[in-house]
């Protein structure tokens, strides 16, 4: 990767790609996209594929949208992807102001600015008729926020078996997450008998039995273990009746973090002993726990040297065009998939700008052309 030179018929589409980039970055923006609700994204960017030539471009049972170039057959394939799901529910389209100098809208960087510096890429690749020795997967996944749960890489990595590489584009180019956070997502539903404040007073309050075991989940200590982050949070909690009731339900969402596996299972399992001692405590309570989501971490597994040479090639790519410094970090991204496969991932960066997950966001104008260099050289290094 650091030996490659971008083609100059490339170089000179990306040097005159300002208004082109603006124009399909307003146009993508302002469609809604919560997770599990990606549609009318996908119907656009499909349509764009074909558009840009690649006619056997579709869209699967999850709502990827997938590109594949000489793919089959194919002994080893490269997966390009980026998210079309952003974290807003928004279902009407979304607001977005062009100040000059900034583009704002919600869930502009996060992950549209990268979406479209990716369909740009094939679209050059696409006009420039440039034909890779291997497979190369250019996908506009879904279900990469929250809850969206990772559906969509995972439908990938299913459906494409010979994938030796993944890279996703998602956040900003002083970045680069070689290291997945895994995580596992909790709804812990309450159910008591409950009653009337007065006269039935002394019965079983669930909302009391739910801020009992929210307390003894915060006594948790983090295991510590070097170079390694573990968190946990209580995310929402609802329930009751009235002031005058004794509550009959209560709900809360509760996740733990971690970078490392063996910490993830230390979590897991102070999480299971302290519900454990809740049902001893109250056997006349009902308590349902619903898994909610589960991200697995597992980069220890994957070949370190592979993994240490990406890393490297793409922190090179992003400071050679960006002149700023960009180092390796952890995050919870599409790669915890294929990591967890033992395949290596890392996640790249392609724009500059603020806000990520409010509805603030914003994205540099000016830092699009470089994240466009950046996207499509590290793509065409691997052709
Ligand atoms: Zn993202």
């Amino acid at each position: 990767m650091k030996n490659f030179q971008l083609p100059s018929q490339i170089l000179s589409f990306i040097n005159t790609s300002e208004n082109e980039i603006l124009s399909l970055l307003k146009e993508l923006a302002v469609i809604p996209a919560p997770s599990k609700n990606e549609n009318k994204r996908a119907e656009f960017c499909l349509e764009k594929f074909k558009d840009f030539g690649y006619k056997n471009a579709y869209v699967d049972s999850v709502m990827n949208v997938v590109c594949p170039i000489n793919c089959e057959n194919a002994e080893d394939i490269v997966v390009f992807c980026a998210h079309t799901d952003i974290v807003f529910p928004d279902t009407t389209p979304l607001p977005l102001f062009d100040d000059g100098k900034h583009l704002h809208c919600p869930g502009i960087g996060d992950d549209t600015a990268c979406l479209v510096l990716l369909m740009l890429t094939a679209k050059y690749i696409a006009k420039c008729k440039l034909t890779p020795s291997r497979g190369i997967l250019i996908v506009a996944n879904s279900g990469e926020e929250g809850l969206g749960n990772l559906v969509g890489i995972k439908q990938i990595m299913r459906d494409y078996k010979n994938v030796s590489k993944v890279f996703t584009f998602d956040g900003q180019y002083n970045a680069v997450v070689n290291r997945c956070v895994g995580s596992h997502r909790y709804e812990i539903s309450i159910k008591t008998e409950g009653g009337h404040s007065f006269s039935n007073f002394g019965k079983l309050n669930s909302l009391s039995v739910m801020s009992e075991l929210i307390y003894s989940l915060y006594k948790c200590n983090v295991p510590k273990k070097e170079n390694c982050k573990t968190t946990y949070n209580v995310g929402t909690a609802e329930g009751g009746t009235s002031v005058n009731t004794i509550a009959q339900s209560a709900t809360f969402t509760y996740e733990y973090r971690s970078d490392d596996t063996e910490c993830l299972l230390i979590m897991k399992n102070s999480f299971e002993s302290a519900l454990q001692n809740i049902k001893t405590t109250y056997p006349e309570a009902e308590i349902e726990v619903k898994l909610i989501g589960d991200r697995p971490c597992g980069s220890e597994n994957v070949d370190s040297e592979v993994l240490k040479k990406m890393t490297e090639d793409v922190i090179f790519v992003s400071e050679k065009y960006s002149g700023i410094p960009c180092s390796a970090t952890s995050g919870s991204t599409d790669c915890n998939i294929p990591m967890s496969m033992e395949i290596p991932a890392v996640c790249v960066g392609s724009f500059i700008g603020s806000g990520a997950h409010t509805r603030e966001e914003k994205v540099l104008k000016s830092s699009l052309i470089i994240g466009l260099k950046i996207t499509a050289h590290v793509i065409l290094s691997n052709f």
